[in-house]
């Protein structure tokens, strides 16, 4: 890292404790029935005090957004927010366009966390309903029933937060029979100004993957998975929503600012378990393990895992992938030769479009996004 510390406007804090692990989920999360806001709030206060004598990042006196994630962040009670804001510092959380989200899963966004939420400043609540049919709930281990999401809306929406965003899971196996435009639609009619999808992906380390690894599941299906992303694209746009990257899509004025701080290369710091900071050109991540990390903060060590330094070629490719991820794409002029002729012929194809001198994709071409970044470092570097 340089030596003037880093300023950063944007944070994420890592709330690592669920009630039950999901069946896919690969997170670093610690399963505890409730509670644990008081060890969190200690542990995070701790990594606070360990940043700012590092000298390695500065938080702005102002933010521009804190994302508290998980884990389940709702299960850790009415307290843990307010207790969060108090360690952060007020001052930092008090600009007036302050974007401050917190993750909830239904069963915990009760009407008291939710006010208690709105009190200390957050103003943005993404929920993880991930579906509205019961057998796919549970083979997917979530406790929440098909009612859950919209309780816990009307819990937001009562308690005064109307920014929220709702997640859903695609690409689930086709024996569980799960509907997915009556999902979509379900979601649609929530009215919500915000919706993330996410693709089932099967990871080795978890439940899911030791079933595909031993035939009691099969992997995803390709073809499903693209016609459900498909489908979901143009439901959602339909409805009024932008699809403003990859799995994103947003009501006029509602996309996620604190996804876009990460998408443009702007630093960030990370609190908590597994958490990961990034001051070009540096990308540094903690510790997984929740005990761990507590033992390191707690005790005064940095709980820094790793850190890696982006070489040139490295950074622009992650630069070309970050631009395409999004609605915004990458400018064209830049491009010539081989890059142009690549980009010319992914139009053809229906995967990207050129307009306004940048170059989008299409839902067809996030599909294959991997595989475009690639081929346009390739061509730009020959
Ligand atoms: S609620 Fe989220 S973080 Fe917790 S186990 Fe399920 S998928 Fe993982």
């Amino acid at each position: 890292m340089s030596a003037a510390p880093t300023t950063v406007r944007s944070v994420y804090v890592h709330a690592p404790f669920c009630a039950r692990r999901c069946f896919y989920c690969d997170f670093a999360v610690q399963v505890r029935r409730a509670g644990g806001a008081t060890e969190w709030l200690a542990a995070i206060g701790a990594e606070l005090d360990l940043v700012a004598s590092e000298g390695l990042f500065e938080l702005a006196p102002t933010l521009d957004t804190l994302y508290v994630g998980g884990g389940t962040p709702s299960l850790l009670g009415v307290e843990a927010m307010q207790g969060l804001a108090e360690r952060i510092g007020p001052g930092r959380l008090s600009a007036q366009d302050l974007e401050w989200t917190a993750e909830a899963n239904p069963e915990s966004l009760t009407p008291e966390v939710a006010r208690s939420w709105a009190s200390a400043g957050v103003n943005r609540v993404s929920l993880g309903a991930q579906s509205f049919h019961d057998p796919t709930l549970r083979w997917m281990g979530r406790l929440h029933g098909p009612e859950g999401p919209a309780a816990a809306v009307g819990a937001a929406r009562t308690a005064g937060i109307e920014d929220i965003s709702v997640d859903l899971i695609f690409g689930v196996p086709e024996h569980l029979g799960r509907p997915w435009m009556d999902d979509l639609q379900r979601v649609v009619g929530m009215d919500v100004p915000h919706v993330s999808l996410y693709g089932l992906t099967v990871e080795p380390a978890t439940p899911l993957g030791r079933a595909v690894r031993d035939g009691r599941e099969r992997p995803v299906d390709e073809e499903r998975y693209r016609e459900e992303f498909l489908l979901a694209a143009q439901v959602l746009s339909g409805a009024g929503y932008e699809h403003y990257e990859v799995s994103n899509f947003a009501r006029p004025g509602h996309a996620s600012k604190h996804n876009g701080a990460y998408w443009t290369g702007s630093p960030y710091l990370g609190l908590g378990n597994g958490a990961h900071s990034y001051a070009h050109p540096v990308r540094r991540w903690n510790v997984r393990d929740w005990g761990d990390y507590r033992d390191a903060v707690t005790g005064g060590s940095t709980p820094e895992e790793a850190r890696e330094y982006l070489e040139d070629d490295s950074i622009r490719l992650e630069s070309i992938w970050l631009g395409l991820r999004t609605r915004s794409g990458v400018a064209e002029e830049p491009l010539a030769g081989t890059a142009r002729r690549a980009v010319h012929r992914w139009e053809r194809e229906g995967l990207a479009v050129r307009e306004g001198g940048r170059v989008r994709l299409t839902p067809e071409g996030w599909l294959v996004m991997d595989r475009l970044s690639l081929e346009l470092d390739a061509a730009q570097s020959a």
